[in-house]
């Protein structure tokens, strides 16, 4: 049933913390299933979706009635359902899938007109107004219609002015569109001129779009192979059949670039959902989004939830990303959602990367997912020529992390006026604060994590939970003075190094820690493109797909850092990672090259770095996972329960694992409780039991039956994470 007449009970769905699908009285007029609601709960009015039927649990005499509808476009079917499954997915409540698929402001008022002020033509009957004030309004209009607040606050005067100007006559009202609608992508205009690779490439995606089935495809070509140029051609096959795109990028810091790319093939720029946009910008894509007036999202991974019309293509570009992982409140995996809404609504996914994770990889061999390779870089360009420095044989002394080999290759390319790179994933100037006199290391007071001494920003910060403290003076241990010394490599240590070796270079730091807003590491990043910098220091950030052309060298100052540890992940990452990073190094007309510090050059992850044999490498990991009946060969649940105190945590997790029959009778085993990764953070204690099962088993209804029957003590929070990240 789509319609519910007057006075008849429907489902409604709200996004309160503990709401569920609740039965209301259909307002006067009807409702449509899907329509956006206000309905009362308790003394409060709140937002709901009208879900589907009511579900009959509660005395249809004590129904209270539907406020009133709301003006937005009504939730499509498709968008419920995938909800619904990624809730399923999840074992997630809905009131929280709801919450993620709303976050707009002000959604009640819709897409409608609002009132704006426009200058008068004609002259004005008789103002009495300052002049001054007069031509400080006037001045700020650009023909463009503004609100009255809008109006004050740009021309600097009072709201009494602008009300004055209007009932003189100077300023009209009038009714206007409430959200501009963007400017036209023209997917006809000619592209750029392929390489045969990319053109055949290119072909089978628009075929795919074509097609209007489902289809995943991996897109693999190293970095420079022209994956974005390629894409962008599906892109145009999408639009041209008049179906909507979205775009994922793992980082805000890339959208500028990829806009001015869009901008310049179809001539406009798209529609824009992360972090970084402005309120009144998310609404106006929200809305536009779900009138099908956006044909182009390029956004965050929380843009695979919002309400598209009739979406044709998802790309997650840098498809290994660990980004794409949200790890609170709803935990989802934005590559693995959008292939299950493609599935859903009959779209192509194209998940692009020089490294894909090894679960894409894996898919593509057991032909789930088809898979394209770009082998070469475009044009004449080669891929960076990679070599290790094996640090045994280096004359290093402490304190020094740029091996002479490295310093020498440096010195060289800024000599031939190139940039070089200094790649050190670690945030900070140092990792460790240690008392030289006991040996005490300065820890968060409230994390299980060392804090990590910045001195760009004077201060240890704790780079689990963010807190911040002043550098002590005294050892809090031992209480001796000027005792404390920093241990390790961070990057502000590397950068005091490279500025001592090369006093003449103009060195930046690249590091998501050092810019407050997105702007100014996008700035940042310019200033580098522009080449406006010799040295560039950076974290993982420069891994991620930035263009610098007159980059020729990288160096990785600690290939090893990673590589020990208990994960199982770990040497995907660090593969990932250094091969990302190595290929920055060359793009233009200059070949690059890559020297790789390491103190284990014989560790087979660090040669299958050199080497580039990558399928090798592939075929080995997932043969070691395969043995262990690890994802991709398995299924993993985490359950990870927190709480102010270690103890109850642990009792209701040997509990749990005790209680594992539902588990068993899927064949799945459970490990734990254990300390999770993160075993403390912000003061909560957090213990992880781990969930493997064999790869088709129902694990999510088995978890769920699992978890049910154990009431959770007060303060104690138990959240599921399916295919955890870290394992
Ligand atoms: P990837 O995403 O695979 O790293 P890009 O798509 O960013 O590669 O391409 C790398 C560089 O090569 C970019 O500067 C891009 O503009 C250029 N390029 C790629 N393909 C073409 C083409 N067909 N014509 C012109 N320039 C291209
Ligand atoms: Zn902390």
């Amino acid at each position: 049933m789509d319609f519910f007449d007057e006075g008849t009970p429907c489902g409604v769905l709200t996004a309160e913390p503990l709401g569920r699908v609740l039965d209301y009285l259909a307002p006067e007029g009807g409702v449509w299933v899907g329509a956006f609601v206000e309905v009362p709960l308790g003394p409060r009015r709140v937002m709901g979706v009208v879900w589907g039927a009511a579900e009959g649990s509660f005395p249809r005499a004590k129904l209270r009635a539907i406020i009133r509808v709301l003006d937005a476009v009504p939730m499509r079917a498709e968008l419920r359902a995938f909800l619904a499954r990624v809730a399923d997915y999840t074992l997630t409540p809905l009131p929280a899938m709801l919450r993620l698929a709303t976050r707009v402001p002000d959604l009640g008022s819709g897409p409608a007109t609002r009132k704006l002020l426009y200058r008068s033509d004609s002259p004005p009957a008789r103002i009495t107004e300052a002049r001054e004030k007069v031509l400080a309004v006037f001045d700020v209009f650009g023909g463009a219609g503004l609100t009255p607040g809008e109006l004050a606050q740009a021309a600097g005067v009072s709201s009494a002015v602008v009300r004055g100007l209007v009932q003189a006559g100077a300023l009209l009202e009038r009714e206007a569109l409430r959200d501009q609608p963007y400017p036209r992508l023209d997917p006809l205009r000619a592209g750029a001129e392929l390489s045969e690779d990319q053109a055949q490439a290119a072909a089978r995606l628009a075929a795919g779009v074509q097609s209007g089935a489902y289809g995943t495809t991996l897109l693999k070509g190293v970095t420079g192979s022209g994956k974005t140029e390629v894409y962008l051609e599906a892109i145009a096959a999408c639009l041209a059949q008049g179906r909507q795109a979205l775009v994922l990028l793992p980082e805000i810091a890339l959208t500028s670039e990829f806009l001015t790319r869009v901008e310049k093939r179809f001539g406009a720029r798209p529609a824009e959902w992360h972090s970084g946009v402005t309120l009144s910008e998310r609404r106006r894509c929200w809305h536009m989004v779900g009138q099908g007036a956006a044909q182009l999202v390029v956004g965050a991974r929380s843009a695979l939830f919002l309400p598209f019309r009739d979406l044709g293509l998802i790309v997650v570009d840098e498809e290994h990303d660990s980004s794409y992982k949200q790890e609170e409140g709803v935990l989802y995996h934005a590559r693995d959602m959008a292939v299950l809404r493609a599935a859903m609504s009959g779209g192509q996914v194209v998940l692009a990367s020089a490294t894909p994770s090894l679960e894409t990889w894996a898919n593509a061999r057991a032909g789930k997912y088809a898979r394209l390779d770009l082998t070469a870089r475009f044009g004449p360009n080669t891929l960076p020529e990679m070599r290790a420095i094996d640090l045994r044989a280096e004359d290093l002394p402490s304190g020094r992390w740029v091996s002479p080999t490295l310093q020498q290759a440096v010195t060289a390319r800024l000599a031939a006026g190139e940039q070089a790179l200094l790649f050190l994933n670690r945030r900070g100037y140092a990792p460790l604060t240690i008392c030289r006199a006991c040996g005490h290391q300065v820890e968060c007071s409230d994390c299980d994590a060392r804090m990590v001494e910045h001195r760009f920003l004077k201060r240890l910060v704790c780079h689990q939970c963010g807190a911040t403290a002043p550098m002590p003076v005294k050892c809090p241990a031992c209480g001796a003075e000027d005792r404390l010394a920093p241990v390790g490599p961070g990057v502000e240590r590397l950068e005091e190094e490279a500025r001592a070796l090369w006093p003449d270079a103009r060195v930046a730091v690249l590091s998501s820690d050092l810019f407050g807003s997105a702007r100014a590491l996008k700035d940042q990043i310019a200033v580098i493109a522009g080449g406006e910098a010799d040295i560039i220091i950076g974290t993982q950030i420069v891994a991620k797909g930035h263009n610098f052309p007159n980059l020729t060298l990288v160096g990785v100052i600690d290939a090893d850092l990673g590589l020990s540890g208990s994960d199982l992940r770990a040497a995907e990452r660090v593969f990932q990672l250094v091969r990302q990073v190595s290929g920055r190094a060359g793009r233009a007309d200059k070949p690059g090259r890559a020297l790789v510090q390491t103190s284990q050059p014989d560790h087979p992850v660090i040669r299958a770095i050199l080497s580039g044999e990558e399928e090798a490498f592939w075929q080995s990991e997932s043969a070691q996972r395969e043995a262990l009946r690890m994802p991709p060969h398995g299924r993993l649940a985490g359950v990870i329960l927190s709480a102010p105190a270690m103890e109850p945590a642990f009792e209701l997790g040997t509990r749990l694992a005790q209680a594992d029959a539902p588990l068993r009778a899927i064949g799945a085993q459970v490990f734990g409780p254990a300390p999770a990764p993160i075993a403390r953070i912000r003061g909560m204690h957090r213990v992880r039991l781990l969930v493997k099962a064999p790869k088709g088993a129902a694990l999510q209804a088995a978890v769920a039956a699992w978890i049910k029957p154990h009431k959770l003590p007060r303060g104690l929070r138990l959240a599921v994470d399916i295919d955890p990240q870290s394992f």
